[in-house]
């Protein structure tokens, strides 16, 4: 096909109730790739199982990928709502004789396959070379694809190079069914074509349909797209990353506290490189990407790469914006942040955000915040309470109290200050003093623990522990 047309890519998902992690990637990819090159990205919902086919299921798609970020452009394409054209370009194909109306009935059917077999090529149908007389066009029947018997198919695939099949096993294809439903392979070549799509990004689980798609565009005189099939997304054991592994819908990945930009950046890395580049944003993926560099060996998901990626875009995250996200955890547990906690939680997220790996630890992180006064200490940290660490605690109590920098740096110098005047190190009270102030939560350094609870709750959960009925 000529190069001069824009490039258009799209996504085609079929809409199954949950977008797959592998759809995303397979989404991030062609959106790359038409941003690249200056094109297009299109959407198209492969609707055709009508059962599966609900308004849930399809919004879950558009969910998808304005959560990972990837606006398609223009209108969305619903592919059941063009059978009519579908089931006209089968008509054609039958007009040139270049399909063929087949009466196979079951057994037929399973006779001819075994005949197939055993001359040692793939189905054709008797009806092929048969002059079905007058066309007995109530009964009901298939159209079947009149594929070239001799001969290869040669895919030359943008990512595993050039593939070669054998037209004798490519079987002669049913276009549309005895019900009068289009299939599959048909609905796409045509959908891809009246769509102007120049590059078909996939996962190699369609390149043998690539080769009988190819015949079809070819049948029809239409140019045969650029195809680049990438290999599937592995699981960290190497089996094709299934329910079994967890996590394998994108919502999944959002609830377990990963942010947009992070899947992007560790999606774009999973089955394409840029030298050893790890990190990079959005601009620089576009920049940088290549279908062409697409790796050609399984990738697998790697859990502690995707948390080193979360993490940095945590870091670099917007503090409101964590937030909110922040909030969204502590209401799916049942314990919605009122605007108080909201505000404590915005005021700590920056000195603790640098531990956190996802949203969920980060709200993990900030539970120690929430602890309802007065905080019951376990028996070990009571066992800590020794008279001597009280009265150490109180004096300590007593600085804090006088503090004019309530910042994690200076908290931080304090306690420092404090152990060398009391000639004894942090492992004497430091212990004590995080359980009184956390109640055995996770928490950061005592400095950022101390400025993140503010002045005042620090000095009440200190009194509340020290004061003589405690
Ligand atoms: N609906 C197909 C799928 O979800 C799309 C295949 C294609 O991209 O051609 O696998």
């Amino acid at each position: 096909m000529s190069d001069s047309r824009p490039v258009v890519t799209r996504i085609a998902p079929s809409p199954t109730g949950s977008m797959h992690i592998g759809t995303a990637r397979t989404a991030l990819f062609n959106y790359l790739y038409a941003k690249h090159t200056g094109g297009r990205f299109l959407l198209r919902v492969e609707d055709t199982d009508r059962e599966r086919s609900t308004e849930a299921a399809v919004q879950v798609i558009f969910d998808g990928l304005a959560w990972l970020g990837l606006p398609f452009d223009g209108e969305p394409v619903f592919q059941a709502s063009r059978a009519d054209r579908h089931r006209a370009v089968v008509m054609e194909l039958l007009e040139a004789g270049k399909a063929y109306r087949c009466w196979l009935s079951g057994d037929e059917l399973t006779a001819a396959r075994e005949e197939a077999q055993a001359a040692g090529h793939a189905l054709r149908s008797p009806w092929r070379d048969r002059d079905p007389g007058p066309p007995d066009l109530e009964k009901p029947h298939a159209i079947r694809f009149r594929g070239p018997k001799n001969g290869d198919t040669i895919v030359n695939d943008l990512v595993q190079g050039q593939v070669t099949f054998r037209n004798r096993d490519l079987d002669d294809l049913v276009l549309l069914r005895s019900d009068g439903a289009p299939t599959y392979n048909l609905a796409v070549v045509v959908d891809d074509h009246d769509m102007d799509i120049t590059h078909i990004i996939r996962g190699d689980d369609h390149l043998n349909n690539a080769a009988r798609q190819s015949l079809l565009y070819q049948a029809m005189g239409w140019d045969v797209p650029h195809f680049a099939h990438i290999p599937l997304i592995h699981g960290e054991d190497g089996a094709k990353l299934s329910k079994r592994h967890g996590a394998t819908a994108v919502t999944d990945f959002a609830s377990l506290g990963y942010l947009p930009e992070a899947m992007r950046n560790y999606l774009a890395r999973l089955g394409w490189s840029h030298g050893d580049d790890e990190l990079f944003s959005d601009a620089e993926a576009i920049a940088w990407f290549d279908i062409a560099d697409a790796n050609r060996g399984a990738s697998r998901l790697d859990w502690d790469k995707l948390n080193f990626v979360n993490a940095h875009y945590i870091r670099l995250a917007d503090d409101t914006r964590l937030t909110a996200l922040v909030a969204e955890v502590f209401a799916t547990r049942g314990d919605p942040l009122d605007h108080a906690r909201t505000a404590q939680a915005l005021r700590a997220i920056p000195l603790v955000k640098e531990r956190a790996k996802t949203i969920v630890e980060l709200a993990d992180q900030l539970t120690f915040l929430f602890r309802a006064r007065p905080i019951v200490l376990d028996d070990k940290s009571r066992g800590q309470l020794t008279d001597e660490t009280r009265a150490r605690l109180a004096r300590l109590a007593a600085q804090l109290s006088a503090a004019n920098d309530w910042t994690a740096e200076s908290l931080e110098a304090l306690l420092k200050a404090f152990a060398e005047s009391e000639g004894v190190g942090f492992g004497k009270f430091a212990p004590a003093l995080r359980a009184i102030l956390t109640g055995g939560a996770a928490s950061p350094d005592l400095g950022r623990t101390l400025s993140a609870l503010g002045r005042d709750e620090s000095l009440a959960r200190l009194e509340d522990a020290l004061s003589p009925a405690a």
